[in-house]
């Protein structure tokens, strides 16, 4: 069997013309829907990451503001400005990119924006509200894993078992969360896990978020399993690959996602998603 491809870059098209078609409803009805991006420092990848989501909201009709600050900025300066945009009533999102200088507490920023504005999902607040199943934001990585388990008519997973392979609190925990939401039978696996392979070889759906290669070979799966692959890593040319062996996988699982285009498109996606629900609800 070669699996079929669960394709990022085309099922985020398609959502990003359904937000698109929401956000001209809204700007009619007389709200701009706004997002914050907040950079702090000259990280490299933070500035390709926070560029493609400016760019992404102005192609899908949002008003983004990106405020870069130098990398001197204090704790205290930062916070300061998170409160201003909290009661911006043009701004609906607010983004921190991470990671933040060395003398900034993430986590002090994290919790210092609103709630109703934490379109990353990343406040404690959001963490809780998924956990007890109450409207909040979801992190949008796996959030989109959600959607694309849910393109291929993977809506409720009862009956299904689902591994999820890592448990950082941005991916693997609320992966898990949702996928428990959805009725699966869920188990978390993590780098104190005795022998991955005896849970994979089990799962009808595996979500892999490590950050290493080959985490996932093809003997580790079920036949016509679910594989999606959110890590990102190097391959020894230098391309980008993801934790899953693709070429070995793809001949035993039913689906799988590509590494690029595959998880990566999506997590930009949500964040559009939920601007746009956080201007809905603002206006609603
Ligand atoms: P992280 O915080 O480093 O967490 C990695 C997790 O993998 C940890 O829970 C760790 O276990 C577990 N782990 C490490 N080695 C393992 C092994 N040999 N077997 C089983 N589990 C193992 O990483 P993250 O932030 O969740 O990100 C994971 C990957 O996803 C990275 O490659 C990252 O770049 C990528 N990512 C992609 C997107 C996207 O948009 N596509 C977004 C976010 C992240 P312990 O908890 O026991 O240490």
């Amino acid at each position: 069997m070669t699996a079929q491809l669960i394709d990022g870059n085309a099922l985020s098209r398609q959502l990003r013309a359904e937000v698109k078609a929401r956000a001209a409803r809204l700007r009619a009805a007389g709200t701009t829907p706004g997002l914050a991006v907040v950079l702090v420092g000259d990280n490299p990848a933070s500035q390709v990451y926070v560029r493609n989501k400016v760019k992404a909201c102005e192609d899908a009709g949002l008003h983004s503001v990106l405020e870069k600050y130098d990398a001197a900025l204090t704790e205290a300066e930062l916070l300061a400005r998170i409160d201003t945009l909290n009661r911006d009533p043009a701004i609906h999102g607010i983004l921190v990119q991470l990671p933040l200088p060395p003398h900034i507490d993430d986590h002090k920023v994290i919790e210092a924006i609103s709630p109703a504005k934490d379109v990353d999902g990343f406040h404690v607040a959001s963490a809780g509200a998924l956990l007890v199943g109450q409207p909040g934001f979801k992190p949008c990585t796996p959030y989109g894993c959600m959607k694309m388990l849910e393109s291929i008519g993977m809506v409720d997973l009862r009956g299904k078992h689902a591994v999820v392979i890592g448990r950082s609190n941005i991916v693997g925990k609320p992966m898990a969360l949702m996928l428990l939401a959805a009725n699966a039978t869920v188990t978390v696996c993590h780098s104190g896990t005795a022998d991955l392979a005896h849970f994979t070889r089990d799962a009808d759906v595996v979500v892999a978020a490590v950050g290493k290669r080959n985490v996932l070979t093809a003997g580790m799966v079920k036949p016509g399993a679910v594989v999606i692959d959110v890590g990102m890593n190097r391959d020894d040319g230098g391309k980008l690959c993801g934790d899953v062996d693709f070429a070995g996988v793809r001949e035993v699982a039913s689906h799988i996602t590509p590494v690029p285009g595959g998880v990566g498109p999506m997590t930009i996606t949500m964040l559009l998603v939920n601007t746009l629900e956080a201007a809905e609800r603002a206006a609603a």
